[in-house]
């Protein structure tokens, strides 16, 4: 896409797209009051609202290459962590969702990590998943390549939750019953969402369901099993 392109859409939006809903704009100007954290990898295949079907405001999103969460450390530093505790604090969201997807290049480098001889700052930035590329490495060791990316994509979200519940705000949030974790992978070329069922320890097809508050698990109830480690998501 030609910077051109760019240009003239921004063109377009000025002058029609928020031309025709000037009063939706100006209210989104006074706040933001978001209910969901959406973490997704910085893919530009990938649009969160698009897949959602929400509007300005009503997703808080954190990006990055692989929709990693380092775990957190008293020393802080990074966005992530910054964004995490803003996301619960200061807006008091009820959800969080990681969603990993299909051909991920990121996790492509994580299991090869030959691909990353010329980007040390990726393969730096992917040891916030050294678990999954263990758990990959000791468990599906015999697997095809492209089934191995897979199952990267869908341990490493699992990683990620894990990872998150290491940060003082979500573990309080937890505990307060006042927040719920979900696992969702993003199948690019059948445009499907599949999330994590505790049930069966696998992603299955997102239903409605799945997001109703009934869902909403508290940290005393986590099954620290096996593929997962998780347990409170959906
Ligand atoms: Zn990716």
């Amino acid at each position: 896409m030609a910077i051109q392109q760019l240009l003239s859409g921004v063109r377009h939006f000025e002058g029609h797209v928020y031309a025709a809903q000037r009063e939706f704009f100006k209210k989104l100007a006074e706040g933001q009051s978001p209910e969901t954290l959406f973490v997704t990898c910085s893919d530009s295949r990938i649009d969160p609202n698009l897949i959602c079907q929400t509007q300005p405001g009503e997703l808080f999103i954190l990006r990055n290459a692989g929709n990693i969460i380092p775990a957190y450390t008293p020393q802080g530093g990074g966005g992530e962590i910054a964004s995490i505790e803003f996301a619960i604090t200061g807006l008091a969201v009820k959800h969080i969702i990681v969603c990993g997807h299909s051909h991920c290049g990121a996790m492509g480098g994580l299991i090869e990590p030959k691909q990353l001889s010329e980007m040390p700052a990726v393969a730096d930035w992917l040891k916030h998943s050294e678990a999954t590329r263990r758990i990959l490495e000791l468990k599906y060791k015999k697997m095809s390549k492209s089934n191995r990316l897979d199952i990267a994509i869908q341990e490493n979200v699992l990683t990620q939750i894990e990872n998150l519940q290491t940060h003082p705000s979500v573990s309080a949030a937890l505990a307060m019953g006042q927040l719920s974790l979900h696992a969702w992978t993003y199948q690019i070329e059948e445009g499907r969402v599949y999330a994590y069922d505790t049930a069966v320890e696998q992603f299955v097809p997102l239903k409605e369901a799945d997001m109703s508050e009934k869902k909403t698990h508290t940290r005393g109830q986590e099954a620290r099993s096996a593929k997962s480690k998780v347990g409170n998501l959906t």
